[in-house]
């Protein structure tokens, strides 16, 4: 039995609040269009207010506690997360502690009183979080469910092709659980016009890892946050991929990624400082790993 929560004035939509995924589904095929998945309402309600049509039905997730669930399988090393986490889950769940990069970008999102109420399933799902270019980075899957079927898809893959409107519930974020193995590295970084509650000027990511000759066998950049477009590097990744990381053509790869991204612009900050800033912490953050200099002068163009 679904919970219906009336509404107080006519024009005001109709909550519904199942506390199973099938239930959730089965009120979205009955609703369609004139229906929305909410999780923590904490974008929504932004968007709401900017003008965004509220839709005559909101089904709530919150009340189906299988979408709160942070699993590891040790056989499978899989690490999953389900979607509607909470943001400051790295505080209290167990099972994120020592996923340290994923911790450190929960932190960097918005303010306590947002991080309490917004999940980790609707950062990715609104499109616009500073989650999805790390989740890119970590490669990882995701589990929908639709009126037809359950189904697990590469998160850039789907991405790149899926309808943007899907009619599809996230269940739960997919990733291995050796993150943290030797011989890898992870890295997140977020700017903003100041530290802390605010949009993001721009969000990159990363993971590489590597043989024990210190051959790189994956590279994963990644970029989004904000108003850019979220988007793996792939031209990027065979700079890297075959190479050893202490001796790396820098100059390569700060250029290739350079070419291979185009960030958003607004009035405020320009395209090409954007990209700038991009390459720069993204080579920087590598080198950090691979060599004991910094950013070399004359490598890089310094922002
Ligand atoms: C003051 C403020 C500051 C913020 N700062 C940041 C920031 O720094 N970085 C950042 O990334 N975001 C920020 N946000 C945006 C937002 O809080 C986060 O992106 C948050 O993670 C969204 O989660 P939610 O549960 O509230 O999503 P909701 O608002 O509930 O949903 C967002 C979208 O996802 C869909 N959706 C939600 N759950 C599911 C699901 N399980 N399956 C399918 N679709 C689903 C919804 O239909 C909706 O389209 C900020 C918001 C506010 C109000």
């Amino acid at each position: 039995m679904v919970n219906q929560i009336e509404p107080l004035i006519s024009s005001s939509p109709i909550i519904w609040a199942p506390t199973t995924i099938e239930e959730a589904i089965e009120r979205k095929k009955e609703f369609g269009s004139e229906a929305e998945f909410v999780s923590g309402s904490t974008l929504l309600q932004l968007q709401w207010k900017n003008g965004r049509k509220v839709p005559k039905n909101i089904i709530s997730l919150e009340q189906i506690p299988t979408l709160k669930q942070i699993q590891i399988d040790e056989d499978k090393r899989i690490l999953s997360i389900g979607a509607s986490t909470l943001l400051s889950s790295y505080k209290t769940d167990p099972n994120l502690k020592d996923f340290t990069v994923i911790c450190e970008a929960l932190q960097s999102i918005a303010a306590p009183a947002v991080r309490n109420r917004g999940t980790i399933g609707g950062n990715i799902m609104g499109g616009v979080g500073d989650l999805i270019p790390l989740f890119l980075a970590l490669k990882a899957k995701l589990l929908f469910h639709d009126e037809r079927e359950t189904y697990l898809v590469d998160f850039w893959n789907w991405l790149q092709h899926s309808q943007k409107k899907t009619a599809a519930l996230l269940s739960a974020i997919q990733l291995t659980s050796d993150l943290d193995r030797t011989n890898s590295y992870s890295f997140y970084k977020k700017i903003g016009r100041r530290e802390t509650f605010t949009a993001a000027i721009l969000t990159v990511a990363g993971r590489i890892s590597w043989d024990e000759d210190g051959v790189i066998e994956e590279a994963n950049l990644a970029l989004g946050g904000g108003d850019n477009q979220p988007l793996l590097l792939e031209n990027t990744a065979y700079h890297l991929i075959g190479k050893k990381g202490d001796v790396l053509d820098w100059k390569g790869v700060y250029t290739s990624i350079l070419s291979e991204i185009s960030p958003a612009e607004d009035a405020f900050v320009s395209a090409n400082y954007r990209r700038k800033v991009a390459a720069n912490l993204m080579v920087a953050a590598l080198q950090r790993e691979f060599t004991s200099i910094g950013c070399g002068e004359g490598d890089t163009d310094e922002i």
